[in-house]
């Protein structure tokens, strides 16, 4: 009890992204540091912030982040990026000073600043305070890896690449070939490099906490420790070590949950292409009526924007749903996704391999129909479907035919059986990896250790 009461008096200043899938993981971290007795404080931008009402045991603060509508309307996620980056340092040092002064009449140090990798900005201001960072990365090991191949390519002149759609294998990373690198597709190449090159500079942050874990990435963690000269700790899947409330910024249509109770066991195939992947209106009319030809129960998230501009008019085609009756298709605009894979109805999930999607997918032994967008997801969809093989790569142009015979061969095939059974395997070596002993647990306690002993 004693420590307990020791830890109580750390605080621990945690930085968000502004976006979905950096939001969710960084909560999720704060609700297993908060579980370990340490107090919390996030800061967040105003585009994007999260809701604070399901966290009433953090201390949520924003800053100005200086974003017109104009420029989340008009720029690219890259340049969002780098915008913030520059907007955002003035007001992080005013509010960190002022979070460190009044820890002078209050009970509980600052112990560390722990940063989305996106967030970088929050060094500089972390150091100037002489107060210790960590860089939190909510992506994986393999496209890090996948990223210094990329900057080797760009310096011999090798990107952009001839053929983006090139099939050619990446010798330096194996199973990846030329179009699984995770180049980025938004705005000016330079701008990309400038971004990548921002985010792996380690400046004088003291570790690395990943959101991966060994039986996924084993040897590319130990890879990209070599490569490191701070300690990494891979501690994922974090949304399983401690429950964690739900911190969608689209409101979840729980109603979706009866609806699966009303389904056979591991009948209906979830769809979403998570929070910012969108396709042009042919690709949706595709995928449509390739879900509807297949015959399989679906529960597909159409999120406002998920079809090139479409963020005020009806995405799905004319007279599906009139056509696809709710007994087999529900069509909704945000599902609370782990509730949704943990459900036993759900029997495969077509995904972008959005990371944190790929991680609650795994969890509960879901297969998996792979269809990246961009970045990261490509290098995902890759390792699913012939490293881990839990799933079918769905590439080239989607074609409704295509799409049905992928659903049947995942849902109803011999071939799905076999990767289901992969992915339960699979589940069970990830909750071997956060139980005590294992890889995941024993890099947090390494981890919340640093905080106890070395950070200040
Ligand atoms: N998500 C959700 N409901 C949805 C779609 C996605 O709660 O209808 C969550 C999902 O559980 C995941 C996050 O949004 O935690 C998306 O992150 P991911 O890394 O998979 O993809 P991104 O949106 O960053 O491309």
């Amino acid at each position: 009890m004693a420590e307990q009461g020791q830890e109580r008096r750390r605080r621990l200043v945690l930085v968000a992204a502004p976006f979905q899938g950096h939001i969710n993981p960084l909560l999720q971290l704060s609700a297993v540091l908060h579980s370990k007795g340490f107090s919390i404080t996030i800061v967040h931008t105003q585009f994007n912030s999260p809701d604070p009402s399901n966290y009433p045991e953090f201390n949520f603060l924003f800053i100005q982040d200086g974003l017109s509508d104009h420029d989340v309307a008009s720029l690219d996620l890259t340049a969002i990026v780098l915008a913030l980056n520059d907007k955002c340092q003035l007001p992080f040092q005013e509010c960190l000073a002022r979070l460190v002064k009044e820890q002078e009449t209050r009970d509980d140090r600052i112990a560390c600043v722990i940063y989305d990798e996106l967030s970088y900005f929050s060094e500089a201001t972390a150091r100037n305070l002489k107060l210790p960072s960590i860089i939190f990365r909510t992506s994986n090991a393999n496209t890090f890896l996948a990223r210094s191949v990329i900057i080797e390519m760009y310096v011999q002149g090798r990107i952009p690449l001839a053929d983006p759609l090139s099939q050619k294998a990446v010798l330096e990373h194996p199973p990846l070939r030329q179009r699984d690198l995770p180049i980025s597709s938004f705005g000016p190449m330079k701008n990309f490099f400038k971004l990548i090159g921002n985010v792996r500079d380690v400046r004088r942050s003291s570790a690395i906490v990943y959101n991966t874990m060994d039986c996924l990435e084993g040897s590319s963690i130990a890879k990209l420790q070599q490569l490191c000269h701070v300690p990494i700790f891979a501690i994922g899947s974090i949304h399983k070590i401690v429950p964690a409330p739900s911190c969608s910024l689209l409101e979840e249509d729980t109603d979706c949950m009866s609806w699966l109770d009303r389904q056979a066991p591991s009948s209906v195939i979830y769809v979403s292409t998570g929070s910012l992947a969108s396709m042009d209106a042919k690709d949706m009319l595709e995928m449509a009526w390739g879900l509807a030809n297949s015959e399989q129960p679906f529960l597909w998230v159409v999120r406002p924007g998920s079809v090139h501009g479409s963020e005020r008019v009806e995405s799905l085609p004319d007279g599906f749903r009139a056509i696809v009756g709710e007994q087999q298709g529900r069509v909704v605009k945000w599902a609370p996704q782990k509730e949704v894979l943990a459900h036993n109805a759900v029997g495969g999930f077509w995904s972008h391999c959005g990371w944190n999607s790929l991680l609650e997918s795994i969890s509960e032994g879901v297969p998996l129909i792979c269809r990246p967008s961009f970045g990261d997801q490509k290098v995902t969809a890759r390792y699913v479907s012939q490293v881990w093989r839990v799933g079918l790569h769905l590439e080239d142009e989607l074609e409704r035919g295509e799409i049905e015979s992928a659903i049947r061969r995942l849902m109803a095939d011999k071939e799905g059986d076999e990767m289901r059974q992969r992915a339960m395997d699979l589940k069970e070596k990830a909750e071997l990896c956060i139980r005590i002993g294992g890889s995941s647990s024993n890099s947090l306690n390494k981890h919340t250790m640093r905080f106890r002993h070395s950070c200040r």
